[in-house]
């Protein structure tokens, strides 16, 4: 296996990049994927939504790790990686990780050290997901340099414009400087209000302003009160609310991103970028 690295990002926050790394993630673990998922954001939300409610209390996290690569050191295999009963491996963040931030901004090769740290564990699953922090410092960069393809969590009740744009001009630059293969899956509405008028306008608004140039998943993910639930008890949503529609639309972009792969893999892979 070599697997594909599929960064979750937008710097704002709040718009579901954490939710979508927890059920994108569980979703391909249910379709037979082996996945990891790299919590790449101090606040430890995707840690603690995986059902480890004081990362500051775990052995290994994801800061440890990096400091390895800065200094050298060797990597067991597959280390401080936790395992979800929902059959997804985790690597934990917590708090440090901000610190780590700080330090890679003096390092050598500094945008390259989560990749070299993922360089290490790459062979043993299908599918990893970076659940990015909410900005475009140097952890998101370092996420954005080791992915193969970017996935946009953007929340309908907002008008993205200028954030999208400059997340854009990141991956443009990341492409251009450091990572020439990257390609962008498409831009996924969140918690969409589907009784409102105004949801389908902004959906409507962003597909005519970015579809032409990134795909617009087909799925979108309407806002139920049971995804907050689910990440409070450490689940996902197809284990707190099987049947509910967050599990279906989750289980739908499942396939989408899949279909996404399948077509790439064939050279079809249309607007995709
Ligand atoms: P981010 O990681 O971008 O900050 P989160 O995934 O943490 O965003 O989501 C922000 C908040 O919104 C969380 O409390 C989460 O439980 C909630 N949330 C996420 N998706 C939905 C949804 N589809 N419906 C309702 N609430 C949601
Ligand atoms: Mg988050």
């Amino acid at each position: 296996m070599n697997a594909q690295i599929i960064a979750v990002s937008n710097q704002k926050g709040g718009v579901g990049k954490t939710t979508t790394c927890i059920n994108l993630g569980i979703g391909l673990a249910k379709a037979g994927k082996k996945v990891l998922l790299v919590d790449a954001d101090p606040q430890a939300s995707l840690t603690i939504g995986l059902g480890n409610p004081q990362p500051d209390r775990l052995p290994v996290t994801l800061t440890d790790l990096l400091k390895k690569i800065l200094t050298d050191e060797p990597i067991l295999p597959r280390e401080g990686t936790m395992q979800h009963p929902e059959g997804v491996d985790l690597m934990p963040a917590d708090i440090q990780l901000s610190g780590m931030e700080v330090s890679l901004v003096n390092a050598m090769s500094r945008e390259t050290i989560l990749r070299q740290y993922l360089n290490t564990v790459k062979y043993h699953y299908s599918h990893i997901l970076i659940d990015c922090q909410p900005s475009l410092g140097m952890l998101t960069v370092n996420a954005i340099a080791a992915a193969d393809r970017v996935l946009i969590p953007v929340q309908a009740e907002y008008l993205p414009a200028k954030g999208l744009e400059q997340l854009l001009s990141t991956v443009g630059k990341a492409r251009r400087q450091i990572n020439p293969g990257l390609k962008i899956d498409g831009i996924l509405l969140t918690m969409v209000d589907t009784r409102t008028n105004f949801a389908k306008e902004i959906s409507a608004l962003l597909r005519d302003t970015y579809g032409s140039r990134i795909r617009v998943f087909d799925t979108e993910i309407p806002h139920s009160v049971r995804t907050k639930e689910s990440s409070a008890e450490g689940k996902s949503i197809y284990a707190h609310d099987p049947g509910g529609k967050v599990a279906e639309a989750y289980q739908n972009l499942t396939k989408e991103v899949l279909k996404i792969e399948k077509q790439r893999a064939k050279g079809k892979a249309g607007i995709s970028r």
